[in-house]
């Protein structure tokens, strides 16, 4: 079965034991918990069966053995990140709100999460005797810094040109973006995506429309794109080809950590795709795998695996 690869950034999350704990004020922290968005999606990826590999970069240090661990432990090919010496792995400090705002605290500029370099001739080396299915991009890698943005764009242009179609999730963290253009920042992936897997405001931001309509016409412009599914939490998705629509339900959950659910989801989207499932069936995968993860505590340790996802859809 084709395979999935990804690029950005690798990172441990130290996270509130509860909600309403300020990052300003002194307290008790859990973690370190494997995370980045890429690397969530991926993990997923391998944990539903896929070939899945992910290029990056850690430090050669505790954090980066635990992300290591890991991502190798679930079947992700890790050859291709990175262990950098005299850099500390990228760490992100979240805290949650009772009405379900979350805040963070973000160290990934200038660490290895970023310094990685697209390996070019190696991974044409590694891939040749089976191109993968999907290259997935985070808008979130494409936010830390311009050079790492520039790589993340190399590696779209190489996957592309190969035959692997792109993915993207625009994944935007008003954190990392600060004053860039979104514009400038998405544009040379979004003009080669076939699957685009944006929220509401995310939709809207790309394409510069103020409804999700007029949003979906704009995008559907560009011949490349085959679907977009916009995803709206716990209020469920929609699959939107240019043909049909088709409406995901939300699998009712206990919801105890949101954080990578949306990212579970486009793995198992993407998964169901690669598998020749029909785009409802898709639907039902990624929401289930967006469910199981978001009643988990840690951003990648809801029990997904192709079993649990089955007990969810039909149980
Ligand atoms: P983010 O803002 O974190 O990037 P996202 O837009 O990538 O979010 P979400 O919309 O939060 O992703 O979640 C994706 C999917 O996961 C939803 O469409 C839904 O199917 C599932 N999901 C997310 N949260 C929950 C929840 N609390 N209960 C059940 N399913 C959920
Ligand atoms: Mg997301």
């Amino acid at each position: 079965m084709a395979g999935i690869w990804t690029m950005g950034e690798l990172l441990v999350e130290i996270m509130r034991p509860k909600a309403g704990m300020e990052l300003s004020e002194t307290g008790t922290f859990l973690g370190p918990y494997p995370s980045g968005a890429p690397a969530i999606f991926i993990d997923t990826a391998a944990r539903l069966g896929h070939t899945a590999g992910i290029i990056g970069g850690v430090g050669r240090d505790d954090f980066g053995r635990c992300l290591l661990k890991r991502l190798q432990a679930d079947g992700v090919n890790v050859r291709f990140v990175e262990e950098v010496t005299g850099g500390s792995t990228a760490v992100a400090f979240v805290t949650y709100f009772e009405d379900g705002e979350r805040n963070f605290i973000f160290h990934i500029d200038g660490t290895p999460a970023v310094l990685a370099r697209f390996p070019g001739d190696g991974l044409e080396e590694e891939l040749k005797d089976a191109p993968p299915g999907f290259f997935h991009v985070m808008g979130c890698s494409l936010m830390a810094n311009d050079r790492f943005r520039k790589e993340l764009f190399k590696a779209v242009d190489f996957f592309h040109h190969r035959g692997t179609r792109i993915s993207f999730d625009p994944n935007i963290r008003p954190e990392l973006l600060g004053s860039q253009d979104v514009t400038e920042v998405t544009e040379p992936v979004l003009k080669h995506s076939a699957v685009l897997l944006p929220g509401v405001t995310e939709i809207k931001l790309l394409s510069g429309q103020g409804t999700v309509e007029k949003a979906l016409e704009t995008l559907f412009d560009n011949p490349v794109l085959q679907t977009v599914v916009l995803k709206r939490g716990k209020a469920g998705a929609t699959v939107y080809t240019r043909h049909e629509t088709v409406d995901i339900a939300a699998y009712p959950v206990d919801e105890v950590d949101p954080t990578g659910a949306g990212d579970c989801f486009d793995a198992g989207f993407l998964c169901g795709l690669l598998e020749g499932k029909s785009l409802h069936e898709c639907g039902q995968i990624a929401a289930a795998a967006g469910a199981l993860n978001a009643s988990a505590f840690g951003p990648m340790e809801g029990r997904i695996s192709p079993e649990t996802l089955r007990k969810t859809i039909s149980p």
